[in-house]
């Protein structure tokens, strides 16, 4: 563990680093490394900037892996890794970043030019700011305050910066679990890319999504003749109904980690049928967005599903049609007393003065791939969540807070 000393001397050194934070946010968003599912060149640019800066910066060990990729010009997608020798090897202290960024999308939503950082009220904005650039910056400043003032970390550090992050990671940390043996068990994983905006929320678990299609089939006919058709959308909508119900009653349990802690069993997309009013109609679809605690198995939540809609489907005559459009099975969770939170944990209570609190998510990050594969990981950052959005932006303070809170952990034997 740092002596008081230390820490004094690695916050101060990281707040006299305002500027350079800034001035890096700045350099990283006028790259833009958008992968080539949303129509950019990938990630190459954009790491080997990164690349030049760590090794100037003194990091260890520097190496970019590269995924070959025909559908980008460079013909690769890059991950880089960058260390800091600790005093012991047994473990690493992993802070994984992104290099990748979503499209800006509309234009005029944006106050600004994306791709330019401006300062504002203490908040940056720019495409990346925030996703992932805050967790880059403040990994890459945590690392060189040690190096900067000759502190050894009590473990090896070692910052990674994934490719292909926001289009399913195939070419970034699945292509390395699947290609490189860069993580072991003991190993901690720290994931900044998703928090709250207190800091107090480190995300260990997600549940499981299901998103469901139900095609119901009836006769059509004159409106003034049901008699010789078969309402579609009326067996639709009884069928709606029921299974809002007979999921809730039957999917009830409730798990504390998660925030909603129960399952979330929304219809909510339904498909235009008939286009005039005269006509009833013989077809009716509609879908179920279902996020379920880990404890389920979604095999078992689509057969009761089926089930239940053939029993009302048996009740109006029509046939109905269940499929699964999007299914993803939870990646068992990260144990809320886990090495890697309970870490985390102590450097946020520390730097913010917050209590911590382990939590479970309905969306998925990037944190399952490692959970998938038996690593503990946690994702954490103080972050207004404006990911994706336009006018995206960070908080200055909260990139500073977070490069100490890194600083913290990297110290803690
Ligand atoms: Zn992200």
């Amino acid at each position: 563990m740092w002596s008081k000393e230390d820490i004094e001397k690695l916050f101060a050194w990281i707040d006299s680093s305002r500027p350079q934070m800034i001035e890096l946010q700045k350099k990283l968003t006028a790259i833009p490394a958008i992968g080539p599912k949303g129509g950019g060149p990938g990630e190459a640019e954009k790491a080997a900037f990164v690349l030049g800066r760590l090794k100037e910066w003194g990091f260890s060990d520097v190496e970019e892996v590269r995924a070959p990729a025909d559908d980008v010009p460079s013909g690769y997608r890059p991950s880089v890794i960058a260390r800091v020798p600790g005093r012991s090897s047994e473990r690493t202290v992993w802070v994984m970043t992104h290099l990748d960024i979503v499209p800006p999308g509309a234009r005029d939503l944006w106050d600004t030019d994306p791709y330019e950082v401006v300062e504002k009220d203490g908040k940056l904005y720019g495409r990346g700011v925030e996703d992932d650039q805050q967790g880059m910056t403040s990994s890459i400043f945590a690392c060189r305050a040690l190096i900067e003032l000759g502190l050894k970390p009590a473990f090896d550090v070692a910052l990674l910066l994934v490719a292909d992050e926001e289009t399913g990671s195939g070419f970034g940390v699945s292509y390395l679990l699947r290609e490189k043996e860069i993580f072991r068990k003991q190993d901690i994983i720290v994931v900044p890319d998703g928090g709250t905006p207190d800091g107090s929320m480190i995300e260990v678990a997600e549940k499981s999504i299901c998103w469901v299609k139900f095609t119901v089939t009836g006769k059509q006919a004159h409106a003034s003749r049901p008699d010789s058709g078969n309402n579609a959308h009326r067996a639709g909508a009884n069928m709606i109904v029921h299974l809002d119900k007979v999921l809730h009653e039957k999917f009830s349990a409730e798990n504390p980690v998660f925030d909603p802690p129960v399952c979330t069993l929304e219809p909510t997309k339904k498909e235009a049928n008939v286009e005039n009013v005269n006509t009833i109609p013989g077809e009716d679809v509609f879908y179920f967005d279902c996020r379920i605690l880990p404890e389920f198995s979604l095999d078992d939540v689509l057969e009761f599903m089926r089930a239940q809609a053939d029993s009302v489907a048996e009740k109006f005559h029509v046939s109905v049609k269940v499929e699964a459009v999007q299914k993803q099975q939870a990646a068992p969770p990260t144990p809320v007393d886990a090495d890697v939170v309970k870490r985390l944990a102590s450097a946020i209570r520390e730097v913010y003065g917050v209590e911590p609190r382990p939590q479970g998510i309905g969306g998925g990050t990037v944190a399952a791939l490692l959970r998938d594969e038996g690593f503990d990981a946690a994702v954490w950052g103080k972050l207004d969540e404006t990911a994706h959005q336009p006018n995206e932006y960070c908080h200055i303070a909260n990139m500073i807070g977070d490069a100490k809170v890194f600083a913290h952990l990297f110290g803690q034997e």
